[in-house]
């Protein structure tokens, strides 16, 4: 079975959170240079560790991903009825792969099933796992989408994700309400426009509060 993302080779030749830390390091030093007193102050003392933890939070190992999303897929559950189950709305974070900055995803998946289909607390998970990784916005959604029709083996797939990337909000043009929006299909809902349209309704439709 094919892995979300390509498999690595052994175990790295430097153990990441080493590596982070001395990045993180060296970019206190070059703060230190533009006048701030990072080698003094003493908020900064912990920071090299406390960066790298962070970023080995926001972005996870390829190997642990592809670990969980083969198990997710392995724990399936038959089919007992053939209409769109639908995840919407779930906010998860990620990293965008040319400036290492966080991304705030809105992400909504739908899928039609086959004769299995996946846990719905799984779809959220599956979600914000993907997500979780220096990766284009547009990679993300035609791999949920590939995911959910090709793996589960549904008749049909669709994501839909708006994306606020901070290396839009915060620098470069400062478009504070930019949203990128991207959006995947895969078998009927490719086919059938009507199927794709109830998704694209139902995801774009304002949110009523539940509770
Ligand atoms: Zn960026």
């Amino acid at each position: 079975m094919e892995a979300v993302i390509p498999r690595r080779k052994g175990a790295p030749a430097v153990d990441p959170r080493q590596r982070l830390e001395a990045a993180y390091g060296e970019v206190l030093r070059a703060l230190g240079e533009l006048g701030y007193p990072t080698e003094t102050d003493y908020n900064f003392q912990e920071t090299a560790q406390r960066a790298a933890k962070a970023m080995l939070e926001l972005v996870k190992p390829t190997g642990e991903i592809n670990t969980e999303v083969d198990e997710m897929l392995s724990r399936t559950f038959p089919a007992r009825y053939d209409e769109m189950v639908i995840s919407k709305h779930n906010t998860c974070f990620g990293m965008c792969p040319h400036h290492l900055l966080p991304v705030v995803y809105r992400v909504s998946v739908a899928y039609l099933p086959g004769s299995r289909v996946l846990g719905i607390s799984k779809l959220s998970r599956l979600v914000h796992l993907l997500a979780r990784r220096p990766v284009l916005q547009e990679d993300l959604t035609h791999e949920l989408a590939e995911i959910l029709h090709a793996r589960l083996e549904t008749r049909g797939s669709a994501a839909y994700v708006e994306g606020l990337h901070l290396c839009m909000a915060a620098r470069g043009v400062e478009a504070h309400e930019a949203r990128v929006v991207t959006s995947a299909v895969r078998g009927v809902f490719r086919e059938n426009p009507a199927t794709r349209q109830e998704f694209l309704d139902l995801v774009t439709a304002p949110q009523l509060k539940l509770l």
